[in-house]
């Protein structure tokens, strides 16, 4: 075998183990020989470079476990390397330090209007949500492998547009890394992407299955695939729906946004209040009202859930999903709202109620840096 090859199939081997160490832990050595079909010295031999880099950790023999042959536990390594997660929503910027096993070792929110400024008012208003995160990261010792940012929009060809935060074609990593500069941050990875791929990315790292569809969003109405190695996310609020609907500032008519989004939903309910993210409100107005049975809120919500199913007629005809994930804003309105939506498809899909909470967007973000370390573990060891 040639030099090249034998360094490109150790690459692909040690992303392989780390893959499955990541879905699997805790993992035996013997497990990962098992799975993989590589020889256990191999496996002994690629786990010790993990380990080395501290992106993997040995917990040793379960507690009370017979003597013998102790067989060590391998999860990634809760103390090596953190990503950070930032997500900019219409009336916020939320920050995240995740731990390599998705778990947060700090969270920041700040209350900003980004929509009332353009995109660089908006994202020079992160600086102090980065400092501290960075502070908080070099206090604990770690390295951060890189920042994810979350938002509430669409991502194309690299650009940004995101309808409730007034951006249209905004170079957001640009604009991003620009703030780690001045910060004196160099060269670390930005990944951008939208509000929807990062909370689906979340919830395949909660444990969800790869071939489920995530619907949802707080300040949109996205779908995208849980597979992380799927880059499609589609803008469902933007499909239109009713034929010569009301008009959508997108441009279009009849679009799902107008019947499911959020000041739609709080308009035909005749709440006053439109309600803000959940980040920085907890529950919505109108998922209360929903709960008090609400006659107002509970026809919005039937209006608004026959919307979205019927947006999901021609989802179902292209993609075929077997189980859609219901989540963000979608899912706070509750059983109410998912048995509504379940009852106008009808049979032949699944629809659950995501589990995550409404930081889910910021963790996703965050967890794009960790999915990426994931998929090639040598690309950090090596950098
Ligand atoms: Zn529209």
């Amino acid at each position: 075998m040639e030099a090249m090859d034998a360094q490109a199939m150790r690459r692909h081997n040690v992303a392989l183990v780390m893959e499955l160490i990541a879905r699997d832990a805790p993992v035996s050595r013997v497990e990962l020989a098992r799975r993989t079909g590589l020889t256990k010295a191999t496996v002994s031999s690629l786990v010790a470079e993990l380990t080395g880099a501290e992106l993997v950790r040995d917990l040793g023999p379960e507690p009370g476990r017979a003597p013998g042959r102790p067989a060590g536990r391998l999860v990634l390594d809760p103390y090596g390397p953190v990503a950070l997660g930032l997500q900019f929503g219409s009336g916020h910027i939320a920050g995240v330090i995740l731990d390599l096993s998705g778990r947060p070792l700090a969270r920041r929110l700040r209350r900003f209007d980004v929509a009332a400024g353009g995109a660089p008012d908006g994202v020079r208003a992160a600086r102090p949500v980065l400092r501290q995160l960075f502070d908080e990261a070099t206090t604990a010792g770690r390295l951060v492998a890189g920042v994810g940012v979350a938002v509430g929009g669409t991502v194309s060809h690299g650009l940004v547009s995101a309808l409730p935060l007034g951006w249209h074609g905004v170079d957001l990593r640009g604009l991003v890394a620009a703030e780690l500069r001045a910060l004196d941050l160099h060269g670390l990875d930005v990944l951008v992407a939208g509000e929807v791929a990062c909370a689906a990315l979340a919830e395949y790292q909660a444990g969800a299955a790869r071939d489920w569809l995530y619907l949802g969003g707080e300040e949109v109405i996205g779908l995208a695939p849980l597979n992380p190695a799927a880059s499609l996310a589609g803008d469902l609020g933007h499909v239109p729906v009713r034929r010569r609907g009301e008009p959508c500032p997108c441009g279009g008519r009849g679009c799902l946004d107008r019947y499911a989004g959020r000041p739609a939903m709080a308009a035909a309910a005749g709440l006053a209040d439109a309600g803000v993210t959940r980040l920085l409100a907890g529950e919505e107005p109108l998922a209360v009202r929903v709960r008090e049975q609400d006659p107002g809120a509970l026809r919005a919500l039937h209006r608004a859930s026959e919307a979205l199913a019927d947006a999901l007629i021609g989802v179902r005809a292209l993609l075929a999903p077997e189980t859609i994930v219901l989540g963000g804003r979608l899912a706070g309105l509750g059983e109410a709202f998912r048995h509504a939506v379940v009852g106008r498809l009808g049979s032949g899909l699944t629809v659950r109620l995501s589990r995550l909470g409404p930081d889910a967007a910021v963790r996703g973000a965050a967890g794009r840096v960790i999915a990426r370390v994931v998929a090639d573990p040598l690309a950090w060891i090596e950098g």
